[in-house]
């Protein structure tokens, strides 16, 4: 088993693994870098095939959340927890009670948050047992329900927008035609807003209910999903899985700009080169979807809705200045974007 030699350790500063008899858990914490201020990110439950695949796991995406926080311009530094089971079979009160003691015992080095197989109902066990848990629905305010979405989806309109000012030195989007690969939680939420703001829709989802309902409610054109990448549109937004810009699928793509909320979009860092090369402009995923750790950062804090969406709005700059740099220097905008951020929480190094 490697911990210390894996790809993605890169300097962490702290993994712990943390286990509870009576119940089963068994998770691994990963804090990355709290040099700008406590590590948060979400606890991914998944049935790892191998103790290894989990580390990885968290490892690299407790990595991803130093960045993404420090372009989002928070107090915050990254982490992640991952926990090994089976989220639709051994999920109990205890269970994530157990969890809240695990993360309890880092004493607030690490802030956890809902992530792919956990929920805002989870957060609340775990709760019971720490404060340092995000992303709880407390029912205080119907605009908050603990899930980001709609706010991720708020932050990725803005980089749209200023990807289209970038490109095309307007940001209103009206009339655009803009495919969306993937209607779930963001998904939806981002068609809602691009059709309010007069954009015509192109989308694609593996559940046609989805993509029906998109249909009705914003007059949304549908195809297949394998079609979806090589739509000859404005802007492409993946909205899905990661992996979807490849050596196959960027060879079809008929879009000048890529803007949207799945981490990772980019099968490898060359890819961000080839989009460069081709006049592609790629607004990077993990700085256009950062307006879901804003919320839970901002709800922690006790902020309202108001302020969370104007903190959302400042992605907006931040994309901006990857833009401008990615061209004055002739560089792609990952590379720019990560060289920033590194810039930004390396200050206190
Ligand atoms: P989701 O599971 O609610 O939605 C994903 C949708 O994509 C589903 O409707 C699914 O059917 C569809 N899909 C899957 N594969 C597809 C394909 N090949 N073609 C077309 N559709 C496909 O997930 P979500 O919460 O909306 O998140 C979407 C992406 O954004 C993910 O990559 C996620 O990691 C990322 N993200 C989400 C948030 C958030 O706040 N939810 C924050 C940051 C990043």
């Amino acid at each position: 088993m490697n911990v210390f030699s894996d790809i993605a350790f890169d300097d962490h500063e702290q993994v712990v693994f943390a286990s509870d008899k009576t119940t089963g858990l068994k998770t691994i914490i990963a804090v990355h870098n709290t040099n700008l201020g406590p590590s948060l990110g979400g606890c991914r439950m998944w049935p790892y095939a191998t103790e290894q695949e989990a580390i990885h796991d968290v490892l690299r995406l407790s990595r991803g959340m130093t960045y993404k926080s420090a372009l989002a311009n928070l107090p915050l530094g990254g982490g992640k927890s991952v926990i090994i089971g089976d989220p639709r079979s051994q999920k109990t009160p205890e269970f994530f009670r157990a969890m809240g003691r695990a993360v309890e015992q880092l004493g607030g080095r690490y802030i956890v948050a809902e992530d792919v197989g956990t929920s805002p109902e989870d957060m609340g066990h775990i709760a019971s047992q720490t404060k340092h848990v995000g992303g709880i629905n407390d029912g205080k305010d119907p605009e908050r329900t603990g899930d980001p979405s709609p706010f991720t989806a708020y932050g990725v309109f803005i980089g749209i927008k200023e990807a289209v000012r970038f490109k095309h030195g307007t940001e209103d989007v009206k009339g655009m035609r803009v495919a969306v690969q993937g209607l779930g939680h963001v998904g939806y939420h981002l068609c809602r807003m691009l059709h309010a703001n007069g954009a015509k829709l192109i989308v694609a989802d593996l559940h046609e209910a989805n993509a029906k309902a998109a249909e009705i409610e914003f007059d949304a054109t549908v195809v297949s999903v394998d079609e979806i990448l090589a739509v000859d549109v404005d802007i492409l937004a993946p909205c899905a899985l990661g992996s979807v810009i490849t050596d196959r699928t960027i060879e079809s793509l008929k879009v000048s700009v890529i803007a949207g909320a799945a981490n990772n979009q980019l099968e490898h860092d060359r890819h961000g080169e080839m989009l460069h090369e081709a006049g592609i402009l790629y607004a990077p995923d993990y700085v256009i979807n950062a307006g879901g750790v804003v919320e839970v950062y901002f709800c922690r804090e006790g902020k309202s809705v108001a302020e969370t969406n104007m903190h959302i709005e400042g992605i907006g700059e931040t994309v901006r200045e990857i833009f401008k740099r990615a061209k004055d220097q002739n560089l792609s905008t990952g590379f720019v974007a990560d060289r920033l951020a590194e810039e930004r929480f390396g200050l206190k190094k």
